[in-house]
């Protein structure tokens, strides 16, 4: 595959990216977050996302990445309706083996056929082990679900052209995993941003991945829009650094100067947001190193701001008579909060052994008696099992 002209203008109006002997536009479609009709995510609004899969079809984005979670099933759909309008050969489609969800272990063989149809394709050109984290780990390393096994197979037969995975676990379960499994792996798909540089130890998760020598695909580059609303003060900084660059431009920006990012997944859900996008992948223009420190300086005092001050020192851990993990615990507080919700936390709370969750606190505050930080440790627990209900 080579990189394609804009049908409009006649000029490559897109950032290409080598991988094997692809060329990958730098941005892809992420298609978890497609237009909806009234709000519901299980609807999508069909005559909306075909023109926005057009336009970036013919805007010269060439990798679609869906799954068979997004849109409650229905991302899958709408990838084959509307992209099996173009020859095959001309996009790259990805997919992904969704084992977030345990009891699909068994079924391997089962959801794979069906993607494939689902898909109106006879292969995947990439396709993922899809979120490995800590609730999951263990299956997905488990023989006996054979699932590399399958996808190798797949592989061999030329339904799946290449292997990869996507992680929103720890830096511990992404080293296990590639210790077991990355060999295989060819890319992986990471959640990284300025506001995760630290915060959720992207940084350390891209270096593991170079050490490992796979390339990072991005995901949630602009964490789900949210990245678009910085504070005033922020965007006044980042403005009077570059005055022409929109707060998501600057996000891009950023990944641009990681080595090793090879692929930006954005789910786009307008017409809008994705000529946007395009135009500012038209061009490289990767942060300095002043203002890529600037920018993961800002972001830090904004989670600083926003979430408990803790620095993880554990003094608190030994004085819970309940024995629990606190500082793992006021992280994903922390990541819930800041964030405005989302899937991470209650996934990550949910697959702790329920004595580990925060609705084992007791309240006894023998915790906060040593916390360097005067934390109100109990009050946390307490607010983060109601918000998650667990
Ligand atoms: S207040 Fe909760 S977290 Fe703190 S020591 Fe007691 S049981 Fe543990
Ligand atoms: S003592 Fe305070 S700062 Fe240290 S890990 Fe515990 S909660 Fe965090």
């Amino acid at each position: 595959m080579r990189f394609r002209l804009c049908e409009s203008c006649g000029q490559q109006n897109m950032i290409y990216r080598n991988f094997h002997n692809l060329k990958l536009s730098g941005l892809g479609l992420g298609m978890m977050r497609l237009p909806v009709v009234n709000g519901d995510d299980n609807i999508i609004d069909e005559p909306k996302a075909a023109e926005i899969i057009d336009y970036a079809y013919r805007h010269g984005i060439n990798y679609y990445d869906t799954a068979w979670g997004y849109h409650n099933g229905n991302s899958e759909l709408i990838a084959g309706k509307y992209l099996s309008k173009y020859p095959r050969e001309s996009f790259c489609l990805a997919s992904k083996f969704p084992g977030y969800d345990n009891s699909n272990m068994p079924k391997i063989k089962e959801i794979f056929e069906k993607q494939l149809k689902k898909c109106q394709t006879p292969y995947f050109d990439f396709y993922l082990i899809h979120n490995v984290y800590e609730g999951n780990i263990d299956d997905y390393l488990n023989p006996d679900f054979g699932i590399l096994d399958y996808l190798l197979e797949q592989k061999e037969k030329g339904r799946i052209r290449h292997l990869g995975f996507s992680a929103h676990g720890s830096t511990e379960v992404i080293k296990r995993f590639l210790a077991a499994y990355g060999e295989h792996m060819e890319f992986c798909q990471l959640q990284v941003n300025y506001m995760d540089w630290h915060f959720q130890e992207a940084q350390q998760k891209v270096e593991i991945a170079r050490h490992a020598g796979i390339p990072v695909w991005i995901m949630e580059p602009l964490r789900g829009g949210k990245l678009a609303k910085s504070s005033n003060e922020m965007e006044a900084e980042l403005k009077a650094m570059r005055p022409d660059e929109s707060i998501p431009g600057w996000a891009f920006r950023f990944l641009q100067s990681i080595p090793g990012v090879t692929m930006v997944l954005s789910g786009m859900s307008s017409l809008e947001q994705l000529k946007d996008n395009i135009e500012t992948w038209q061009t490289d223009a990767p942060l300095s190193p002043e203002e890529f420190d600037t920018i993961v300086k800002l972001a830090d005092e904004e989670v600083r701001r926003g979430g408990l001050p803790c620095t993880a020192c554990h003094y608190c851990t030994s004085h819970c008579p309940q024995k629990l993990p606190i500082p793992e615990l006021l992280a994903l507080y922390n990541e819930h909060i800041i964030t405005g919700g989302g899937f991470l936390a209650p996934m990550t709370v949910a697959s702790m052994p329920k004595e580990q969750q925060p609705s084992s606190c007791i309240g006894c505050r023998s915790c906060e008696q040593v916390c360097p930080q005067q934390i109100e440790i109990s009050n946390a627990m307490h607010e983060f099992s109601s918000i998650l209900g667990l």
